[in-house]
């Protein structure tokens, strides 16, 4: 796999993956309670989910099943989208 891939969304023209993970890791396109994500199973599976409340999702190949890590990259942007942008509160103010 290269190490700048680019993938099709929906609603978003495309997104840069700078770093590439080696797997197992998924991409998600976040849909309200929804998600898409193309998912990268250490047996070198890639399959689809387009589901609500995927907490934790299972290879159709190998049937390993991994619960979906909160944590993602914040990449910082050159420009400010025109939506979609959300903004919480300080904690600390
Ligand atoms: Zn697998």
């Amino acid at each position: 796999m290269s190490e700048t891939q680019m993938y099709n969304t929906d609603e978003f023209e495309k997104q840069t993956v700078t770093k590439i993970p080696k797997a197992p890791f998924g991409f998600i396109q976040w849909k309200g309670t929804g998600v898409c994500m193309d998912v990268h199973c250490d047996c070198g599976c890639h399959f689809h989910i387009d589901s609500d409340f995927a907490y934790y999702v299972k290879c159709p190949r190998c049937k390993k099943v991994y619960e979906c890590n909160p944590y993602i990259e914040l990449k910082p942007m050159a420009e400010e989208p025109d939506h979609c942008v959300v903004t919480g509160e300080d904690e600390e103010a």
